[in-house]
Formats: C-alpha cells, sequence, structure tokens
C-alpha cells in the first residue's frame, strides 16, 4: 500500500502543539549569554536615575540662559559619584563632570572646550566662547522611566546584558537549557579519529546536531554511533531518552532492510505522532513523544539531517523556550533558472542569498543530491519551492529564507 506523506505544514503544526516547556531557572547576569529570558524585562529604575551631566564643564541656571560671562564656586568640583546638594546662584557656575549628578536648581552645561577662565579681583571668571546647542543635561528618566520595557524574550546578546545589568539586574530568570542526546546509525559510519575502512564514510551528523543545538540554549551530548542492530540501536535509545529531554538520532528510519529505529522506537513505547513528510530532502523525517520527551528520528544523508533539523527541531526546541519559531519566508528573486522534475514534495533547496544592487537575489549553487555536504559552504540560504512547482525561470519571485 502507498504511504501518503504528511504536508510539512501540517507535520509542524504537529511539532508546535506538542512541544513542552522544561522548565525555568535563575542565573546570574554575568552567566547569561544567550540563554532565553522567560519573560519581557521592566526597567526597575528611571534611566538615568538622576539628572546628570554629558560633558565636563560648568553648570549653570536657565535664567542665565544669555548671559557668557559666570562667577566660578571656587573649591568645589562635582564629580561622577558625589551626592552633594549645591546651591549655584545667579550669575555664578560650578565646575561639574561628566557623569555627575546635576545640582537641582540648575538646568545647562557649557563644555569646558568652549570656556576660557581668568582672574578678576580675586575671583575666577568663566566666560564662554561659544554657544552650546544643546543643554549637555540628560534628564533623569530621559532614556526610560520606571516599569517601561526594555526587553522582549529573546536570546540573551552582549548588548542586551549591557541593559539588563546597566537596569540592576543581578539574576535573571531563563529558561533552563534542554537535554538533547544525539545518536548516530550505520555499520558504514566511521568514528572521526579513525581512518576510513573500505565501504566506511565519516558521521558528518552528529557533530552537526550537537553545534547546531548547543547554540539553541541546549545541553548536547553525542551518546556515539550504533550499528544496524536491533539491539544496539534500543539500548542506546533506552538510555538517552531516559536521561535527556529531546534525542535527535539520525539514519536507519527509512525504508531500508536495516533500517530499525522506527520499529525500536515503538518497542520503547514512544508515542508515534508522524513518520514520512511529504519534504524533499527528508522524507523519513520521524517525530515521537513518550511522556514530555520528544524523539525526532532524522534521515541520514546529511543535508536532509541539516533541512529537518531547520524546518522541524529547530521550531519544536524555539517553541520549547517560549520563543516564536521563524517561519517566516522573504521574497527574493531568482537569478538563475531552476528546474525540478518530482513536484510532489515541498522542497527546500541550500542556496546562496545575495543582494544584486539592492533586491535579495538567489545564486543556485551545485547540489545534486542530499548526501552533497560540500553544497553547504556556499549556501547562506533556504529555497522553497511548494507541492506542484516544477521548473521556476529566471527573475521569478521566489521563498527564502536566511540559514
Ligand atoms: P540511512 O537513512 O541510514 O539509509 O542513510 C542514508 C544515507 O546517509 C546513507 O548513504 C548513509 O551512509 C548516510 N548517513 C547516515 N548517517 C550518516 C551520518 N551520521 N553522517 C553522514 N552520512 C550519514
Ligand atoms: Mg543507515
Amino acid at each position: 500500500m502507498a504511504r501518503t506523506f504528511l504536508h510539512p505544514d501540517e507535520a509542524l503544526e504537529l511539532v508546535l502543539k506538542n512541544s513542552e516547556d522544561y522548565g525555568n531557572e535563575k542565573i546570574s547576569v554575568l552567566n547569561c549569554y544567550d540563554r532565553v529570558l522567560v519573560d519581557d524585562i521592566y526597567a526597575l529604575n528611571d534611566d538615568p536615575p538622576f539628572s546628570k551631566s554629558s560633558m565636563d564643564g560648568y553648570a549653570y541656571k536657565k535664567e542665565d540662559e544669555n548671559k557668557n560671562s559666570y562667577v566660578l564656586i571656587e573649591d568645589k568640583i562635582i564629580y561622577a559619584g558625589l551626592f552633594d546638594k549645591i546651591e549655584v546662584k545667579s550669575g555664578e557656575c560650578v565646575k561639574i563632570m561628566t557623569g555627575a549628578m546635576l545640582p537641582d536648581n540648575c538646568d545647562f552645561v557649557q563644555r569646558v572646550e568652549w570656556t576660557e577662565e581668568k582672574k578678576e579681583n580675586g575671583k575666577t571668571i568663566i566666560n564662554f566662547t561659544k554657544k552650546e546647542m544643546t543643554n549637555n543635561v540628560i534628564k533623569k528618566g530621559n532614556n526610560k522611566k520606571f516599569g517601561d520595557k526594555i526587553l522582549d524574550k529573546k536570546f540573551l546578546l552582549p548588548k542586551d546584558i549591557a541593559i539588563l545589568a546597566g537596569f540592576g539586574y543581578n539574576d535573571v530568570e531563563v529558561k533552563k537549557k534542554i537535554n538533547v542526546a544525539v545518536i548516530s546509525t550505520g555499520n558504514e559510519i566511521a568514528n572521526i579519529v579513525d581512518s576510513l575502512k573500505e565501504g566506511q564514510i565519516y558521521d558528518a551528523n552528529a557533530p552537526m546536531l550537537v553545534s547546531r543545538t548547543s547554540a539553541l540554549s541546549c545541553n548536547s551530548k553525542f551518546y556515539g554511533k550504533v550499528n544496524d542492530d536491533e539491539k544496539e540501536i534500543k539500548d542506546m535509545l533506552s538510555k538517552a531518552i531516559e536521561e535527556n529531554d529531546i534525542v535527535l538520532i539520525s539514519g536507519g528510519v527509512s525504508m531500508g532492510d536495516f533500517d530499525y529505529v522506527h520499529k525500536e522506537l515503538l518497542e520503547l513505547g514512544v508515542n508515534q505522532i508522524f513518520h514520512g513528510i511529504a519534504m524533499k530532502p527528508g522524507k523519513p523525517l520521524f517525530f515521537g513523544k513518550l511522556g514530555k520527551k520528544a524523539v525526532f528520528a532524522l534521515p541520514g544523508n546529511t543535508v536532509s539531517s541539516f533541512m529537518t533539523f531547520e524546518i522541524m527541531v529547530k521550531s519544536y526546541i524555539l517553541n520549547c523556550l517560549g520563543l516564536k519559531p521563524e517561519n517566516n519566508y522573504i521574497k527574493a528573486v531568482l537569478a538563475d533558472d531552476f528546474k525540478r522534475k518530482d513536484t510532489e514534495r515541498l522542497e527546500f533547496v541550500p542556496v546562496n542569498l545575495f543582494f544584486d544592487e539592492t533586491r535579495l537575489s538567489v545564486k543556485l549553487i551545485k547540489y545534486n543530491n542530499s548526501s552533497m555536504i560540500s553544497s553547504f559552504s556556499e549556501a547562506n540560504g533556504i529555497l522553497k519551492i511548494d507541492i506542484g512547482v516544477s521548473d521556476i525561470a529566471k527573475g521569478s519571485i521566489v521563498d527564502v529564507r536566511f540559514l
């Protein structure tokens, strides 16, 4: 009986519907790089918390705005960090440093570079030599007010960490790292430290999947390679499922005589959500759950593994982290003719995206089949081709996304 394959959009819906919350934890802001915020973040104080000078110079009052000669208050310098009530009277100015608290009754700061100092009758007189265009004061709460939103839920980058720290966040509530096991299958898969024997290939999938998931707030471990042996596969899967939130196993999930992964997953009680989708590459993809644990069995060819990860597994992980999966495609102009015969599946093609003047354009790259790892070297995007679409002429508008 011919199998009917699920449309990738429906598969993605099932993936998202079955995602889980794997918990939160509080960690120091010093260690939160690339972790995911649980909630939006709000200002704990006004920024700046007090009105301050943005220049090294002299502070004076608004009523003196049009004067250009002032008597300096002697023996007083307002430096950053000083809290001192200083009374500045009309006609006077006081020396102030960048970041220092502006005296209550002052409104302007004249930068030191645009002043001259001279002595007159035992007093120090400051003459202004050029008119300021702004007041050189950053008013309390001018940037943000207490309670304003300062960050959306997101992966934390150094710039975001500056915001957290600047607003006094010492600890921050982030999503717990998701524990991920990566397993490779296949008698032909050689360990990277060994030299290749006849008929063997190196394992390209596991290092890719470990690094990809590590960059998505996961604790990822390579559990090793298993041969195409029912017991080996079952024992390894059982241990990996027991110890992790997500298991990614690649290879052995297709229709071959030695593809035991599907059978062993069912024997272990994994509840099949789907097996087989109308996606190219990636047709054999399996997704199942055992309680809160998720298992994705990815096709063995590396480009297939990669694409199914990008489209399905990444969406699962992002949803578990409380983030919106980025499944938005953008429009670009095809710079080459694209041809295909098989139109029964939604196809994802690794491509090179570039700007032709200001237009985002798509260059096809040498990509013979889904085992062709080297096609990745030029690829920085994915071209999506819908079911039923065959040839697409150069100059057509197509759907793409960046990798
Ligand atoms: P399978 O899905 O097990 O039939 O594998 C499909 C193809 O992918 C075969 O040519 C395998 O040799 C290859 N393959 C399977 N696993 C890996 C891997 N970890 N790294 C690179 N290629 C693989
Ligand atoms: Mg295999």
